[in-house]
């Protein structure tokens, strides 16, 4: 496997050979084209010396067959939010953007799959089986704009993991073209299957460093028939982090938890004109689904259950219009985060339930103690939690207490039993620290399965492994 971050330039015969495959069209060369293929969410930027549109499986497999013969670097990519660099290409070479590949092939309402193209919005997605009173639960907060591609080899999370698990638990089976240009089918589009290795599995979180996936077969479920959001506030993290564990200790499991602490609340008020208590320590959003009657039960228990734990304030949304009101707290925040500093240092940290106290104890302490401004929220649900330390990336002392908090928050998460990302993946961007939680023997049990798909290391290169 290639190492050395070369800049992998294409000849003309090999541009010439991909705009046989693709089109001319569907080939962009242009510097003015390429730039905006050269970021992601991250703000890192690589240019790429191509940006190819293949139209169907076919054409990637013979981009990939043309690739691994010429020995050109190929980067899938989906929209491009990834908070990692997964869709960076860091080494130059070819960016296969999936965009054209957006078909729904088939919606099975009785047997509950579908089948997709990767290049599929997810939230189109949702929309699309909810007419037909279906529902497929992984939402990234990023549905919007993200495909289904890019949340299969993220394996990504989203608010309702906590009821209903995350894209792989969704994943029933896979079409891939290998980085020699073989297609392999994977998996089932059964309820069960155990033949073979589960190499859907395998695939599903492995960041575009295997294969692209060109088909997606997914597990579908009945959508609920309602559901129904709260708000509450409190004075500190602490009792916010306490009534959490204390929801899922009554048996009530909500289908999104979300939490804000003090500064993602003031960062969101400030910026948007949402209205937030900014002197409340941390705010729940809970939402639950069900039937109507189950709904109403849940929601009347939650209010008692906050109530109990110390709440300042709970707001019910009666109406859509209100539920989304709440909602919008939580969507701005990224966007209010982008206004707030130009550069900030993401963590994704998962730990147990039980420890988000001693998670957000420690968070606040390292606020004390660095004088940064660390900015939390997350799926508190399931002990996920985006840290999110904002920097001037012009104060060399500021940057070096930066990167030391993140080695005492990722430290501390592993203490806790927890994980360094719990959905954002390693990318670029986390490659560093995958040795705190990967030992050396799994690490070498990746790496030569890595090369076992791709010797010629030419498919997403610089990815997960320093
Ligand atoms: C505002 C915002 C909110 C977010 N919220 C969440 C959240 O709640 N939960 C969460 O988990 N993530 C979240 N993310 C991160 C991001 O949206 C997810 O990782 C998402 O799955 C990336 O999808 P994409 O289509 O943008 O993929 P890209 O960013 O384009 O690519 C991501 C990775 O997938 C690979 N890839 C893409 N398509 C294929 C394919 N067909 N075959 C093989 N590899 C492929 C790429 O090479 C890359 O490694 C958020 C991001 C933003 C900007």
């Amino acid at each position: 496997m290639r190492s050395e971050f070369d800049k992998n330039l294409i000849s003309n015969d090999t541009l010439r050979k991909l705009i046989d495959i693709c089109g001319e069209k569907n080939c962009a060369c242009k510097k003015e084209e390429l730039v905006c293929y050269g970021y992601d969410a991250t703000k890192k930027h690589f240019m790429p010396d191509v940006v190819i549109f293949p139209n169907n499986s076919g054409e990637v497999a013979a981009v990939m067959r043309l690739a691994n013969e010429k020995k050109i670097f190929v980067t899938p990519r989906g929209a491009g939010s990834g908070m990692t660099g997964g869709a960076l290409p860091v080494c130059g070479g070819v960016v296969m953007s999936l965009a054209r590949l957006n078909r729904i092939i088939n919606i099975d309402a009785d047997n509950l799959t579908a089948e997709v193209e990767p290049g599929v919005v997810t939230g189109v997605f949702h929309k699309t089986v909810e007419k037909k009173g279906l529902f497929y639960p992984p939402d990234p907060a990023s549905s919007a704009f993200s495909t289904i591609g890019g949340n299969v080899a993220e394996c990504s999370g989203g608010p309702r993991a906590v009821k209903y698990g995350v894209t792989r638990d969704y994943i029933l089976g896979l079409e891939v073209v290998l980085p020699n240009g073989n297609v392999i089918n994977t998996g089932v589009r059964t309820a069960k299957g155990v033949v073979g290795y589960d190499l859907t599995r395998l695939i599903v979180g492995s960041e575009g460093t295997l294969g692209v996936a060109t088909r997606i077969i997914l597990k579908l479920l009945p959508l609920p028939a309602s559901k129904k959001t709260i708000m509450a506030t409190f004075n500190t993290m602490e009792k916010a982090s306490q009534t959490v564990s204390a929801i899922i200790k009554s048996g009530i499991i909500p289908r999104k938890i979300e939490y804000m602490d003090n500064a993602a609340i003031t960062c969101v008020a400030n910026f948007t004109n949402t209205d937030l208590d900014t002197k409340a320590g941390a705010l729940l959003l809970i939402e639950v689904d069900g039937s109507e009657y189950e709904t109403e039960q849940q929601i009347k228990r939650l209010n008692i259950l906050c109530r109990d734990t110390g709440a300042k304030e709970i707001k019910n949304a009666a109406t859509k219009d209100e539920e989304a009101a709440l909602w919008k707290a939580r969507r701005s925040i990224s966007p209010a985060l982008f206004k707030y500093g130009s550069f900030k240092i993401n963590e994704d940290i998962a730990v147990p339930r039980s420890k988000i106290p001693d998670m957000t104890n420690k968070i606040e302490a390292l606020k004390k103690e660095t004088g940064l401004m660390i900015i939390t929220f997350g799926h508190a649900g399931d002990g996920n939690i985006h840290i999110n330390i904002m920097l001037d990336k012009d104060n060399k002392k500021e940057l070096e207490k930066g990167k030391k908090a993140v080695e005492d928050i990722l430290d501390y998460a592993l203490k806790l039993g927890g994980t360094i990302s719990g959905e954002h993946g390693i990318g670029i961007t986390k490659s560093v620290y995958m040795p705190k939680e990967i030992k050396e023997v799994e690490l070498n049990l990746m790496k030569k399965i890595k090369r076992v798909f791709d010797p010629n290391g030419i498919l997403n290169p610089g990815k997960i492994f320093v």
